[in-house]
């Protein structure tokens, strides 16, 4: 595991898309060999989207051969709702790159049969070839994608009941009324990421300090799905400085030694 630690979230996010940039780059995709790329939604992530956008804006980025697969999607809410991760992905970034639409998969939250619709994703993702780079956030509760605390370390993409907790987090985006917020999602597994070729995750502010402690600091267990990243070879968190404020000193230290020895970034980025 790699900690990036920046001091705001815009230079998380910064950090992020110029490392999102660099590895499309480095794999140099072609029509007959994309790039595969998990996304997630929240919070978190709007400063890396528009950082990516800008990327593509300056002629820098090119998504014609990236497919994209996103973490989660809510059950029942239409794709119309300005909630629907749907629609969150069309605002924050796929209506402004130039990715083909067909390209981008986010589980359908409507599907009639939602159990197949869940076996059909992780098809998906299978017949694409895998996911090359998985990006995610974590809740405050330690949940990565919709993974809640108590998701097996090997589960894959299933319906889940969101814990009241991650649907008070989420009342915000509902004009803070919780009983908005819908109470099931689908979502990827943890086994799902952990398949990834390579896994960042993003986080930002003290209210994730306690989840990244567990990430990093503690033992790998199914009450803090994040803490999983442990078992993957290629991890890296990438956070601002408030999120570090429950790490040993020595943690951070350690870390931040390592980024100087091996920088992820190359200096021409
Ligand atoms: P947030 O959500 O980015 O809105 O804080 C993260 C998550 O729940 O995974």
């Amino acid at each position: 595991m790699q900690l990036m630690i920046r001091a705001t979230p815009a230079q998380v996010g910064e950090w992020a898309a110029r490392y999102v940039q660099q590895r499309i780059h480095q794999f140099a995709p072609t029509g007959d060999r994309p790039f595969v790329l998990g996304l997630p939604t929240g919070g978190t992530p709007i400063p890396m989207y528009q950082h990516l956008v800008a990327l593509h804006r300056q002629g820098h980025l090119s998504f014609r051969h990236v497919i994209t697969f996103n973490m989660d999607e809510y059950v029942g809410l239409p794709a119309s709702h300005p909630q629907s991760y749907r629609a969150y992905m069309q605002r924050h970034l796929f209506d402004l790159i130039d990715i083909p639409p067909h390209q981008t998969h986010i589980p359908n939250g409507n599907a009639v049969d939602l159990l197949q619709e869940c076996q059909d994703y992780e098809a998906k993702i299978q017949q694409a070839g895998g996911i090359e780079l998985c990006v995610g956030g974590v809740g405050e509760d330690g949940h990565i994608a919709f993974n809640e605390p108590g998701s097996s370390l090997s589960s894959r993409t299933r319906v889940k009941p969101l814990t009241q907790s991650t649907r008070q987090a989420n009342a915000r985006f509902f004009a803070d009324d919780v009983a908005a917020v819908p109470q099931e999602a689908l979502t990827v597994g943890v086994g799902t990421i952990l398949d990834a070729r390579e896994v960042l995750i993003l986080a930002h502010g003290s209210r994730k300090a306690i989840a990244l402690h567990h990430a990093i600091e503690g033992c790998v267990n199914h009450l803090w799905t994040v803490s999983a990243l442990q078992l993957h070879p290629r991890s890296i968190i990438v956070c601002d400085d408030d999120a570090t404020l429950e790490l040993k000193v020595k943690t951070v230290r350690y870390f931040c030694e390592l980024e100087q020895h091996s920088p992820l970034l190359d200096s021409m980025n």
